[in-house]
């Protein structure tokens, strides 16, 4: 499994989940990898974009408009490497963890399972399947075929409750897989 966090860079309280997540221990026979700061220059200024004022949220090929997705499909390099890392290694289930809307979606209804189990170890509200253009987690299943949920915490802040229920949220989905 893949989980992906700060891909907007003013959403606080994702860096400190995802580097919390590369600290819990993985089952025997899975493969678990996390990607703490997807947009490590936003994450530095504090931006929702990258350093070019792109929403990587907005980049991924699919159902992809000019918006504030940038000049192209995939045009960037964070874009890029995600789709590269997706690419390979064709996770069971990718993880896309943002802030703050307080739900937990499967993008692929196929990942309900998985969605549900993070949502209820959360504490958060499972939605039905959102379908976002140019989004990560809505590429990975309508344009790869590939399980996919979307994680949204409940604030834009840190916080050790923030970070100890994704903590719980990613135990609970390795235990379903
Ligand atoms: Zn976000």
């Amino acid at each position: 499994m893949l989980a992906i966090a700060t891909v907007h860079g003013d959403e606080r309280g994702v860096a400190p989940v995802g580097v919390e997540l590369t600290t819990v221990p993985v089952p025997d026979g899975i493969d678990a990898y996390v990607v703490p700061v997807a947009n490590p220059d936003g994450w530095a200024r504090g931006t929702r974009h990258n350093a070019r004022g792109v929403d990587l949220n907005r980049n991924f090929p699919w159902w992809w408009w000019h918006g504030d997705g940038g000049p192209d499909r995939a045009s960037e390099p964070e874009t890029q490497v995600l789709m590269s890392l997706v690419r390979r290694l064709r996770p069971t289930v990718t993880v896309w963890i943002h802030q703050p809307y307080e739900y937990v979606s499967a993008v692929d209804p196929r990942a309900e399972r998985w969605a549900r189990a993070w949502a209820d170890a959360a504490g958060l509200a499972l939605v039905p399947p959102i379908a976002q253009r140019g989004g990560g987690e809505s590429w990975t299943y309508h344009g790869l075929g590939l399980a996919s949920i979307l994680v949204e915490g409940t604030t834009r802040e840190a916080s050790v409750g923030e970070t100890s229920a994704h903590r719980r949220g990613f135990e609970a989905l390795l235990a379903t897989i």
